[in-house]
């Protein structure tokens, strides 16, 4: 592989896509061993095929607000790769979104689906609509004017969206009822549906439980578990809320959350009532950083920080990408950092990861240690086509064994000679070589 080539290519290609190209670097870096003993896959120019999405629908998004005022969004839905399965990945809403971003992370979720087992290929999509400050009524004509586009693209055998940052139950809810009322069919189109109308328990907290589950096999490596673990957490949205559930349910104690103006550092542990609390503010569509300070005296904000710099042991980033750079992973290394799990996409930069792995701190990449979240989504779509539920305790049991295995994936094709597991050339290798073959096996489209 001539991987320099490629990437100058792809650069010129696709100008200005910083995300995106970060992404598929890092990934050609750690799987570029394997591709060259197999000469198959050149011959077939599967890392040509695997780079470029399948399609791009891009899409205008006109909605009226409460006071009546005309707003126009974009939207998005990139089709990555359905070699293994339906196109599947969640749906961002957020002002950053633009295509390098979501080419980043629907390229990421092609690896991350492959890992779980279940028949996903990879897919992402979302917006530039801000949802936050905006009442439930706009929220809601937004959602169905975002679906009366996409539902041509989408169906439960061919593509399979779900949430992401800023799109929860609510935005799913909205956009399933319009779905619903288009198409005329009550069926597992989206994920992270509502109990009473074909959602799977467990899939809120899924995200979450599984990066502490993903966490909890690497401290295991170690002989270690999380009791009495100190962890530092950043943001507080779907997966960052269920990682702290679960953190403090085996043992360890949880002393930030982070939101993008700065982070509270709570040194009594956030858990229980506090959990509660901040769960109410977010349902509320409400500022949660700040007014947790005022009503926990002992807690202290830091604005415009990041939690990176207090002591911890494990430390579990679910915010955002590139929020944890070279300087912040010198701080946790200082600090004795002993597990790096990433919850959230690609929110190590890669020089903080050559940090961590310079001074062999545990370290797992998103695609790895966040599967759980689409994994949880394949059981929803399980669940749907056979038109049952699973209790919670079936649910979570299938989670954590698949997480388990993930873990057991990433130690086949990772483990350097030294012993120390390079979880992102593991999980990326892993990943690849299921969707690679069966690229092979279904000739070149
Ligand atoms: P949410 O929007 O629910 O939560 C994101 C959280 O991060 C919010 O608390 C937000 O604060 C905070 N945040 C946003 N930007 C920053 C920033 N620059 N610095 C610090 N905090 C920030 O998103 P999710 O929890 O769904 O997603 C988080 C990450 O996990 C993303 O990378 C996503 O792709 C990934 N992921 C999500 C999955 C899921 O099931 N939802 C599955 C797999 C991966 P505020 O609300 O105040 O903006």
């Amino acid at each position: 592989m001539n991987l320099e080539k490629i990437m100058t290519d792809l650069e010129k290609k696709h100008p200005g896509e910083v995300e995106y190209l970060q992404a598929v670097r890092e990934v050609l870096e750690s799987i570029e061993e394997i591709y060259n003993e197999n000469p198959q896959f050149e011959s077939a120019g599967i890392i040509e095929r695997i780079v470029e999405p399948d399609r791009i629908l891009t899409f205008k998004v006109p909605w009226v607000d409460d006071s009546g005022k005309v707003h126009v969004n974009l939207g998005y839905r990139v089709q990555f790769n359905n070699a293994i399965g339906p196109y599947k990945g969640g749906l961002r809403f957020h002002p950053s979104v633009n295509l390098s971003i979501l080419k980043f992370l629907g390229f990421e979720q092609i690896f991350k689906n492959s890992l779980t087992t279940l028949p996903m290929g990879g897919g992402k999509g979302g917006s530039d609509f801000d949802p936050k400050g905006k009442s439930n009524a706009e929220i809601m004509r937004f959602c169905q004017s975002f679906m009366l586009e996409l539902w041509k693209m989408i169906g439960p055998e061919t593509d399979v969206p779900a949430g992401d940052i800023g799109v929860g139950g609510r935005e799913i809810g909205f956009m399933y009822g319009m779905y619903k009322k288009l198409s005329r069919e009550h069926t597992g189109v989206l994920t992270g549906k509502g109990i009473n109308w074909g959602g799977s328990l467990i899939r809120p907290e899924a995200t979450g439980f599984g990066a502490v589950y993903f966490a909890q096999e690497m401290l295991k490596t170690k002989n270690q578990d999380f009791k009495g673990k100190v962890v530092a957490i950043s943001g507080f949205g779907n997966v960052a809320w269920g990682a702290a559930l679960k953190v403090t349910e085996l043992g360890g104690k949880v002393v930030t959350i982070s939101g993008p103006d700065g982070y509270i550092y709570d040194p009594d542990g956030i858990s229980g009532e506090k959990i509660n609390f901040l769960l109410e503010l977010r349902a509320s569509n409400q500022d949660i950083v700040k007014p947790y300070s005022y009503e926990f005296p002992n807690a202290q904000f830091h604005q415009g920080k990041r939690p990176w710099e207090v002591k911890c042991d494990v430390a579990l980033p679910c915010a955002t990408q590139n929020e944890l750079g070279k300087d912040d992973a010198l701080a946790l290394v200082k600090n004795g950092v002993m597990c790096v799990a990433e919850g959230a996409n690609m929110p190590s930069t890669p020089e903080a990861i050559e940090v961590f792995q310079e001074h062999k701190v545990m370290f797992a990449p998103g695609k790895a240690v966040n599967a759980g979240g689409v994994a949880t989504s394949g059981l929803e779509m399980s669940q749907n086509s056979m038109k049952l539920n699973w209790s919670s305790e079936e649910v979570d049991m299938r989670l954590h064994q698949i997480m388990k295995n993930i873990h057991e994936q990433c130690v086949k094709y990772g483990t350097t000679a030294d012993g120390y597991v390079n979880y992102v050339k593991g999980a990326n290798v892993a990943g690849f070589l299921k969707v690679a073959n069966a690229m092979l096996d279904l000739g070149v489209l």
